[in-house]
């Protein structure tokens, strides 16, 4: 995987030490989720692509590392179906927490958070917001808000003249490609079925928060995910991975 050796996981801690020594005062954290997405792919999803963004974003940043995830996340309106964790809101609030409290004393100064979960996003901005008043020496970045991924979605579904809503944001279009691409062998395209294929709106989003993601498709799908291939996954992760880079780099300018 692209920036696979830029993760903390694989590395031993005289290394760590080192890239920290030199520079590497950056710590990028996925924030996760455990739940289900579909009928064609596996409740690691989330996981697997906030990884694989992270290693993306560090390998264009150069003075980044890349946490382990944190799973699992604030996924409430997907435990109808099978296999879904959810955490508590302040349950998540202090786990991420202490994963900022654990970097800090190891010498990271700055925290990208890439919620690669669109329930995390909104919790997201308020943990940072939270996290800037609590951690005042550090700097707390949001490397994906809810608005910005809608926005790289419904730019490429029109790109590659897919119907609007086959990127709908869960087990779509977007997600399979990107999984195809990342991790090919998790991905059951044989299972795949569209589920709910509409414009990804906010509303709709907080539809499904309010009634859980049943009450808009019962296999669990916002989107058409048998559209998804692996080069439209290599076109995503390139077009999230730059959105991304460019976001973080006017942030840094300005302070
Ligand atoms: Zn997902």
């Amino acid at each position: 995987m692209i920036g696979e050796r830029l993760q903390l996981r694989y590395m031993s801690w005289p290394d760590i030490r080192e890239k920290i020594d030199s520079g590497f005062d950056t710590v990028i954290i996925s924030l996760g989720a455990m739940e289900q997405h579909g009928l064609h792919l596996p409740e690691c999803t989330d996981e697997t692509i906030g990884i694989g963004l992270s290693c993306g974003l560090a390998e264009r940043l150069g003075n980044a590392l890349v946490s382990p995830t944190i799973i699992p996340g604030l996924s409430e309106h997907h435990m109808v179906l099978a296999g879904s964790l959810s955490l508590r809101p302040d349950t998540f609030k202090a786990v991420v927490e202490d994963y900022v409290q654990s970097y800090l004393r190891h010498g990271f100064k700055k925290f990208i958070f890439l919620a690669s979960h669109g329930g995390n996003m909104d919790t997201t901005i308020k943990l940072i917001d939270d996290f800037k008043i609590i951690f005042q020496d550090s700097v707390f970045l949001n490397a994906l808000t809810l608005d910005r991924l809608i926005a790289i979605l419904s730019r490429i579904e029109k790109e590659s003249s897919m119907p609007i809503g086959s990127c709908g944001g869960h087990a779509c279009a977007f997600e399979t490609s990107l999984m195809l691409y990342l991790a090919p062998a998790y991905v059951r395209m044989d299972k795949a079925k569209p589920g709910y294929v509409g414009p990804p709106t906010r509303e709709l989003v907080e539809t499904m928060f309010k009634y859980g993601v049943t009450g808009i498709s019962e296999i669990g799908v916002l989107g058409d995910p048998t559209m998804a291939t692996e080069e439209l996954g290599k076109k995503f992760f390139e077009a999230a991975v730059e959105v991304m880079y460019q976001y973080i780099l006017e942030q840094t300018k300005e302070e």
